[in-house]
């Protein structure tokens, strides 16, 4: 099978065994010092787990809300069923012989969304320099945060050169001020900024983003045509809720204090664009948002229905022992490792996941990690059950 004839290949890959034992210990210990030392996360974790499981009860009605909240700030709302009629709105409103700045967004992986507008005849960077390496790479991310974590120095120096970016230097600090020269000429003269966000704010249509490269902010602020494609399950009923779900993501990720959270409603007012046009940025003055559905709505009432209160933060990866061994390689087109098992049945197809869901050893380290407490073993366990005796999953 060709799932399992990749994990093979990556367990006999010595580099990248190194590279994750490596970053799975500095990743963990990052994280308890973050816990140990500020107890008030896990709390605040608890109440997001909450926040999210109220928001996926009503979120038909938070959609709604959400909609009409996109518009009260100028915004304009979209809703996407599934990956198909996703792209065939970013393609419309992106058209062709246009340069798109990307900052991560695995939505915008799900549906496939670089390739389709490369195919429009679109020039398309992905600005976080993680995800960057991986589109030059032609590989897919790794892990939900560090998405290039099985690259080594020297592999992601060969990349950044070939690319056309000055390195000067070995050091990753010159490999970092290399990508962003690199990408800072693109981000300031591109036509569409795409990000995802991290929670849609129903109240008041603001979308919030958790970042530590300052690319998000830039690619939201800086073209003039900002699309945000965002899953369903990540609206919640307020921007106090979507700041919280943010900083949650952000500890559990390692990430404490985040560098940046970023909160965006709306494209930039009139007289914004004036003081911009003064400086010389442009600045949005159209903003679009993709709801994207994808399977999350019908989950709702079924056995992988808790999957949608995930932030995302990766931390299940790493805690993972198989993971630790395989990275995405143990993993659907998108979404990898324990986390990527559910999110896999949900987004794209049920026996895909369930034939993945034989590798988990059912030790249950991602559902004590999981800050949202979310049963990923019984899932996975579950996975396997209607593989197996219901002929398909
Ligand atoms: S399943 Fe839990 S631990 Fe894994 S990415 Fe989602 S929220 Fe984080």
């Amino acid at each position: 099978m060709k799932a399992f004839e990749e994990v093979n290949r990556a367990l006999e890959d010595e580099e990248l065994q190194l590279a994750l034992g490596k970053a799975s210990l500095s990743s963990q210990l990052k994280v308890e010092e973050v816990l140990r030392s500020r107890p008030e996360l896990a709390e605040l974790a608890k109440e997001v787990r909450e926040i999210k499981k109220r928001s996926i009860a009503r979120l038909d009605e938070l959609i709604e809300q959400a909609m009409n909240s996109l518009r009260a700030v100028k915004a304009t709302p979209h809703f996407a069923e599934g990956a198909e009629r996703a792209r065939e709105i970013v393609g419309k409103l992106v058209g062709s012989g246009k340069l798109v700045v990307l900052s991560k967004s695995m939505a915008a992986a799900e549906v496939g969304l670089r390739e389709h507008l490369q195919s429009l005849g679109n020039e398309v960077w992905e600005t976080d320099l993680g995800e960057l390496l991986v589109q030059l790479e032609g590989s897919k991310p790794m892990h939900t945060i560090t998405p290039a974590v099985h690259m080594t120095r020297r592999r992601a120096m060969e990349l950044l050169r070939k690319a056309g970016a000055r390195v000067e230097g070995e050091s990753i600090e010159a490999a970092v001020r290399a990508a962003r020269e690199f990408l800072r000429e693109k981000i300031v003269r591109a036509h569409v900024g795409i990000t995802g966000a991290n929670a849609l704010a129903a109240d008041t249509g603001a979308l919030v983003t958790v970042e530590n490269e300052s690319n998000i902010r830039l690619v939201s602020g800086a073209p003039p045509l900002h699309i945000a494609i965002v899953p369903v399950d990540k609206i919640v009923p307020t921007l106090m809720d979507a700041v919280k779900v943010a900083m949650v993501q952000a500890a559990y990720a390692g990430l404490y204090p985040p560098t940046y959270i970023n909160i965006v409603a709306g494209p930039s007012s009139t007289a914004d664009i004036e003081r911009t046009r003064v400086y010389g940025a442009q600045g949005p003055v159209e903003q679009h948002v993709v709801l994207l559905d994808n399977g999350r709505l019908a989950a709702r009432g079924g056995p992988f229905e808790e999957q949608l209160l995930c932030v995302r933060c990766g931390r299940c990866q790493y805690e993972c022992p198989v993971w630790v061994h395989t990275a995405n390689h143990w993993g659907g087109p998108v979404y990898g490792g324990p986390m990527g098992l559910a999110w896999t049945a949900i987004t794209h197809d049920e026996l895909e996941a369930g034939k993945l869901s034989f590798l988990c050893l059912g030790c249950g380290r991602c559902d004590e990690a999981c800050p949202v407490s979310i049963p990923i073993s019984r899932m996975a366990r579950e996975l396997r059950r209607r593989a197996l005796t219901l002929g398909k999953p």
